[in-house]
């Protein structure tokens, strides 16, 4: 198969680009449509000859992203896409809209970094359906672009980029970071590192690289429980890197970023929703900087628990708010398309 468009770097195409005996300019030009212009296809490039257009399409593969379903959510806030791969398997990428009075509307873009994941959450799609492979750097900028030209075209602009689709993007390391490179190049797409949250299930010697990395992207890390009992019963990877050794580098990564980490606690009735559990977690997190994202648990098909309801949402806020460590609930989307990390992908199984 030819090398797919999106996974060359500025060098990598330069080089490519100049091998067809064209003007060096050709290769700023193939750069500046590919991520100024967001131009998808061989025949957008208009200002190349056709000659070019055609020996572009011939050897380099635009076709990453095939859309195979689309759903959108029936407040048409959530819009989400199963994407076929060249070989077959599927991603799938969930595009979020928030406008609120007075500020700035907002695009999230929520792009997957794995087919499938192998870190066996119980409570997760994505995790139930096993790993499959790696996405590469190009299959990841692809997500982002897709959607970036979507909105482009109506009229709209991305905002925000969180790595919180399908997969686990430190157990893919590097590719998730060449993408976001890539869609961070100050003379392309120019996508600033703050727009960007990656979630990780806590794999803390990755974490601990990223914090040396000094990267200004935000970071999120999917805690759902303070004691390790709890956590390992959800979480299989708290096994290997249990709370204590999590917690000590994410205020590592605290104290080398000065950023604020957010935790992510998927809520389960009667499980990780007490108030004890509130206590517990303040506790442990005394003097860290961050922020807890309470989100009540997207009910899937292969885990028997319930999402809290918002009276029992509340006190679990207030306790760790008077605790003080601050939360916010968040409403999950998109539930009526099953927009849930993983769930159109792994229903298409
Ligand atoms: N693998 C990474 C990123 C993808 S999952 C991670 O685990 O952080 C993105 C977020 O969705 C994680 O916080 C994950 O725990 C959460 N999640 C997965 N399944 C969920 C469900 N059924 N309901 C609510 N949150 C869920
Ligand atoms: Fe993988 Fe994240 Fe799902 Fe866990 S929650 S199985 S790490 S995608």
């Amino acid at each position: 198969m030819n090398k797919q468009i999106y996974d060359f770097d500025f060098p990598e195409l330069s080089a490519r680009v100049n091998s067809w005996g064209v003007p060096k300019y050709r290769a700023q030009q193939v750069w500046d449509g590919l991520y100024k212009n967001l131009w998808l296809a061989p025949e957008e490039f208009t200002n190349l000859s056709k000659e070019l257009r055609g020996k572009m399409g011939e050897l380099v593969e635009f076709n990453v992203l095939k859309p195979v379903d689309y759903r959108e959510s029936k407040d048409g806030e959530t819009l989400k896409t199963l994407f076929e791969l060249h070989d077959g398997q599927h991603i799938e990428t969930v595009l979020m809209k928030y406008d609120t009075e007075g500020r700035q509307p907002r695009r999230t873009v929520c792009i997957s970094t794995q087919v499938g994941c192998g870190m066996g959450c119980t409570f997760c799609a994505t995790g139930q359906m096993g790993f499959k492979r790696q996405l590469s750097s190009g299959e990841i900028v692809a997500q982002v672009i897709y959607f970036a030209r979507k909105l482009q075209d109506a009229g709209e602009t991305l905002t925000n980029v969180v790595v919180m689709g399908m997969g686990e993007p430190l157990h893919n390391y590097a590719a998730t970071m060449e993408a976001i490179d890539r869609l961070n190049n100050p003379d392309g797409f120019a996508f600033g590192a703050r727009r960007f949250t990656i979630s990780t299930v806590g794999l803390v010697p990755l974490i601990k690289r990223f914090a040396d990395e000094k990267r200004q992207v935000n970071l999120a890390i999917s805690l759902h429980a303070a004691e390790d009992e709890l956590r390992s019963s959800m979480l299989p990877i708290n096994e290997k890197y249990p709370i204590s050794n999590l917690l000590e580098v994410c205020r590592y990564y605290v104290e080398q970023t000065h950023r604020r980490i957010t935790f992510e606690w998927a809520l389960i009735e009667g499980v990780n929703d007490t108030p004890e559990q509130a206590h517990i977690l303040a506790r442990r997190v005394k003097g860290l900087l961050c922020h807890v994202n309470a989100i009540p648990l997207n009910p899937t098909q292969g885990f028997n628990g319930k999402g809290t309801g918002s009276e029992r949402a509340k006190i679990f806020k207030e306790t760790l708010e008077q605790a003080g460590v601050t939360c916010t609930i968040r409403a999950h989307r998109g539930i009526d398309i099953q927009a849930g990390c993983g769930q159109l992908a792994s229903r298409e199984k």
